[in-house]
């Protein structure tokens, strides 16, 4: 064991097992309902539709579809999605953008190409834990700014740079990480004054934001807030989209849209990861798109999260104590709850599990500055209605013995 542990490079030692992953594990224990997982609804996988397209691209587009493709992504899928971006207010062209594996190897990448170790990376508290653990491995520094109800609270970054910058503590703030759309894992919106307002902040101090949007299409209600990238004029937005919630995470298909340099230097880092993406699965979501399907598929995915959004808000009111409380989220998968101060949700989990058979995620691990313990992430995505209901009795029935 010793002799391992001696050889891991600095930056792998950084980096721990997830309390995510290790809140999946224990609910994949049958008996439990777990509400931990993020994962999207089997209900929603088109899969006889999968199926029909997948069998004809194996037939009609074998040479394409089953050999290796560009590093960048098929031309005509990277054409799609930038015509599907300017048509949301995104000016950009297919050579700006790059297809990767998942929007989390976007993350990776970004880390890889920007992030010297001590760079700082600012971050919003709490942050997908996925991002933190990306950036990471790159041992970067993070800045950590808190969030309310209408997201990253941007008015008080200038005053953490400054302290930052006053307190001499590592490298340059190179990127501003933030997911503006139903954030995982607080299920709030980042509201267009404070969008507008990062990028202006962006252009001053010169950094980068990675605006990662895997949410954002899927919206329950209200108006569309504009993309930060529609503010960006000077090229100051990495903009991370990914098909993964809206349509199928099994291809693992995401993308990242951007300014030339930086696109080309991420493709010429993906080249050293992987070589391309999956070819098949970038055939099968372009013939999927030529066929309509995906519009379809979002519309079917939007009434199922949303009733499930429904069902959870509900079953929390009747059933949480009066001392706790949750976001309201307009879209995505997730609702946030703050447990009384002292309270511990992550000395809780094990205590819920073998009492009520009930998990979730505790929120400490989205920060990173020590707060956070007694945050829960619930994720209403992927559990049934009938465990829903049931299962947010139970956690309530357990937080309430709890108080
Ligand atoms: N960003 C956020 C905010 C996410 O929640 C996820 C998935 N949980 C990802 C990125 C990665 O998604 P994928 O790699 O499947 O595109």
């Amino acid at each position: 064991m010793e002799f391992w542990q001696e050889l891991f490079a600095r930056r792998a030692e950084r980096v721990k097992a997830s309390d995510i992953r290790e809140a999946f594990k224990l609910a994949e224990r049958g008996d439990i309902i777990s509400f931990a997982g993020g994962f999207p609804s089997p209900e929603t996988f088109p899969s006889q539709e999968v199926a029909d397209v997948a069998a004809y691209v194996a037939r009609a587009e074998a040479a394409s579809g089953l050999q290796y493709g560009p590093t960048e992504g098929l031309y005509a899928l990277r054409e799609m999605i930038a015509a599907r971006l300017c048509a949301q207010g995104i000016a950009c062209t297919p050579e700006e953008t790059l297809i990767t594996n998942g929007s989390q190897q976007a993350l990776d990448l970004i880390g890889k190409v920007f992030a010297n170790p001590g760079d700082g990376v600012v971050v919003e508290q709490p942050a997908y834990i996925g991002g933190l653990s990306a950036f990471d491995h790159y041992e970067v520094d993070f800045v950590g700014v808190p969030m309310d109800d209408d997201g990253m609270r941007v008015e008080l970054l200038t005053e953490r740079l400054r302290a930052r910058q006053a307190s001499e503590a590592g490298g340059r703030v190179k990127l501003c990480y933030t997911v503006p759309n139903f954030q995982n894992p607080s299920g709030v919106t980042l509201s267009e004054e404070r969008r507008e307002a990062l990028v202006r902040l962006a252009e001053t101090e010169e950094f980068c934001i990675v605006e990662d949007n895997p949410y954002g299409e899927l919206r329950f209600e209200g108006t569309p807030k504009a993309h930060i990238k529609t503010y960006d004029s000077l090229g100051r937005v990495l903009y991370l989209g990914s098909f993964s919630k809206v349509f199928l995470p099994g291809f693992r298909l995401g993308y990242v849209v951007g300014p030339l340099p930086a696109i080309q230097k991420l493709a010429i880092a993906k080249q050293g990861a992987d070589l391309c993406t999956n070819s098949f699965g970038q055939r099968v979501i372009l013939e999927c798109a030529r066929r309509g399907l995906l519009e379809v598929n979002l519309g079917r995915a939007i009434d199922v999260y949303r009733a499930k959004r429904d069902l959870m808000l509900e079953a929390l009111g009747e059933c949480f104590p009066k001392e706790i409380h949750w976001t309201y989220p307009e879209g995505g998968f997730f609702v946030w709850v703050t447990l009384p101060e002292g309270m511990d949700a992550k000395k809780l989990l094990p205590d819920a599990v073998r009492e009520e058979r009930v998990a979730y995620v505790s929120g400490g691990a989205c920060f990173r500055d020590g707060t956070g313990a007694n945050t829960i992430r619930l994720a209403y995505s992927q559990a049934s209605d009938d465990d829903i209901l049931e299962g947010i009795q139970r956690l309530g029935r357990f937080l309430a013995s709890r108080l």
